[in-house]
């Protein structure tokens, strides 16, 4: 096992069985990132925490940050030392070890990696576990499950993991916003005016190359720009009927029957020529964006502040 700072190290499923270097380091608290149970000394009194995950970029690791966080802190700020173990040594022990130090120290992913490299070159962290680390400093070293890059992640971990899709997880779906209320935009049926989602369940994504996308389309926009004319969204619960044994198929309003647009988990090709993966592709012109009163009334606040603030067409009325 190897000394990243003081109070932390990193190493093998095989540092287990030397029960005397262990405490001689006054190891307290064992970190096991690994499939497999690890053999731990008996009688050392010591502290275990286990994810289980594969050494595979499809694992979420990015789920257990926050919580392995804390169990590693404990461990220093209790005086103690911490060693976190895979059954190598080099890659998901090592993002482990790199979300510790990028947010106890406020690191970038890279500096924290490197940092990590320079008392131990043989790490390797995999590349999913690197875009994971990525996205932790993205979301500021904290995993906030409503935060919408977040979700993004789960859904794409789940179709990169080829996970059953025709059975997926509850908790995946959005909660249908029509059972409750909230001071959040919305975005409604155009035609019966049942509320589908809210702003916070679109997912964005840069817009495409237009024209270049679609070379069997002619543009009539000659810089080659198109513009999206579909909203992409998480799914949904009013949605859950429909995929259920599904992987692609048309989605329709849950009270009008009237067709919105449809799902593919594959992806699908926006208007604008960008791909989403997964795809629940709703279409602007069959709904209505609702803007909660108060909301409203700060938009006509700030168009009139500021006259150059061309929100034209997001203004009520
Ligand atoms: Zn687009
Ligand atoms: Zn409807």
């Amino acid at each position: 096992m190897i000394l990243v700072e003081p109070g932390l190290f990193i190493g093998s499923a095989a540092d287990l069985s030397d029960a005397q270097a262990l405490a001689e380091a006054a190891v307290s608290h064992v970190l096991s990132v690994d499939s497999e149970d690890p053999p731990l000394p008996q009688g050392a009194g010591l502290r275990h925490k286990r994810i289980s995950v594969l050494d595979q970029p499809t694992s979420d690791l990015l789920s257990h940050m926050d919580d392995s966080f804390l169990f590693l802190q404990e461990a220093v700020e209790g005086g103690g030392a911490a060693l976190v173990h895979c059954h190598a040594g080099r890659s998901r022990s090592a993002a482990m070890v790199t979300a510790y130090l990028m947010r106890s120290h406020r690191l970038s992913f890279s500096e924290a990696y490197d940092r990590l490299q320079r008392r131990n070159p043989d790490v390797q962290v995999n590349t999913g576990f690197q875009q994971q680390l990525q996205l932790y400093e993205a979301l500021g070293c904290r995993v906030d499950r409503s935060r919408a890059e977040f979700r993004e992640f789960r859904l794409r971990l789940l179709v990169e993991q080829q996970a059953d899709l025709s059975q997926v997880p509850s908790e995946v779906f959005a909660v249908d916003p029509a059972d409750s209320a909230s001071s959040e935009v919305s975005y409604r049926c155009r035609k019966c005016r049942r509320t589908l989602f809210r702003g916070s369940s679109l997912l964005s994504h840069e817009v495409g190359d237009g024209a270049s996308s679609f070379q069997h389309k002619k543009s009539s926009d000659p810089t080659g720009n198109a513009a999206c004319t579909s909203y992409f969204i998480e799914p949904v619960q009013w949605m859950e009927s429909a995929l259920i044994g599904q992987l692609d198929g048309p989605l329709q309003c849950p009270r009008c029957s009237s067709k919105l647009g449809a799902f593919c988990w594959a992806g699908g090709r926006c208007s604008c020529g960008r791909w989403v993966t997964p795809s629940f592709q709703l279409h602007h012109n069959r709904l209505d964006c609702i803007r909660p009163i108060s909301i409203q009334k700060i938009h006509t606040l700030t168009d009139s502040q500021t006259p150059t603030d061309s929100h034209a067409d997001t203004h009520p009325g």
